[in-house]
């Protein structure tokens, strides 16, 4: 029982890395979007301030049980993660990054689906789509019941696949930008990537955004494989490379 009080800590430091997390690379983002495309975001004050409060509850609801697998794995032998790089052949090191992306984005893939049936819609997923369009800051904007689907999907995972600790820092750096890069508005990636050979099979910016203007396609997270096996692939947002100039709305 006196585990108790340092579980609780553990949860609340979680909660505290997760919000700075993304209050910094939200931050950083809208920064950058100021920088490239000045005034996109302009109008959408109160939005923002809406998506900022609902990702900093995100950040409870992640931190609860990623901090109570932190210390388990610090207490308790908990999980697959190891620390000596040797405890693997090194080939597995992007193997288990690339099967922590894959079961991600299958999870994504299919509580997502099922979040846009029009009863789970609005008890879960509508806080989300209230971005109108998106912002750098609704990265975890999320109502709670989404979050938790969302939030127990690493510490789940590092009791199923082993991994290396930098590894799965690299998972959650790739998750973090990925997911407020994909709201921001804008591409940064290369032309040649999004509309080449390799833009076909991952998600980007302008594959997600046209999940927001359309809602029944493009539900995937990383990889475009579940939207194409099932058909609700509907390409890239038209009208999202030009210039703010150029854009509707
Ligand atoms: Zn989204
Ligand atoms: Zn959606």
């Amino acid at each position: 029982m006196q585990a108790v009080p340092i579980i609780l800590a553990s949860m609340l430091a979680m909660t505290a890395i997760i919000a700075v997390r993304y209050l910094l690379s939200s931050g950083g983002f809208a920064l950058a979007t100021r920088l490239v495309r000045p005034g996109l975001y302009q109008g959408q004050g109160g939005q923002i301030g809406r998506e900022v409060r609902w990702s900093l509850l995100s950040a409870l609801v992640f931190g609860l049980p990623a901090g109570l697998v932190a210390w388990g794995w610090q207490n308790r032998g908990w999980t697959l993660i190891y620390t000596d790089l040797h405890a693997w052949p090194l080939w597995y090191l992007p193997l288990s990054v690339l099967a922590y992306l894959a079961a991600h984005d299958s999870w994504f893939y299919w509580t997502h689906r099922l979040m846009h049936r029009p009863a789970l819609f609005r008890v879960a997923h509508a806080v989300h789509h209230a971005s109108r369009p998106p912002t750098a800051w609704a990265a975890m904007s999320f109502h709670p019941w989404e979050a938790l689907t969302g939030a127990v999907v690493i510490p789940v995972l590092v009791f199923l696949i082993p991994i290396h600790v930098a590894a799965l820092g690299l998972v959650l750096t790739i998750m973090t930008v990925m997911g407020v890069t994909n709201h921001m508005g804008w591409e940064m990636f290369p032309r040649w990537l999004v509309r080449g050979r390799l833009g076909d099979w991952l998600i980007t910016a302008s594959h997600h955004q046209r999940h927001h203007e359309q809602y029944q396609c493009n539900y995937g997270l990383y990889f475009r494989v579940w939207d194409r096996l099932c058909g609700t692939d509907r390409g890239l947002s038209g009208d999202f490379a030009a210039p703010p100039a150029a854009r509707k709305g």
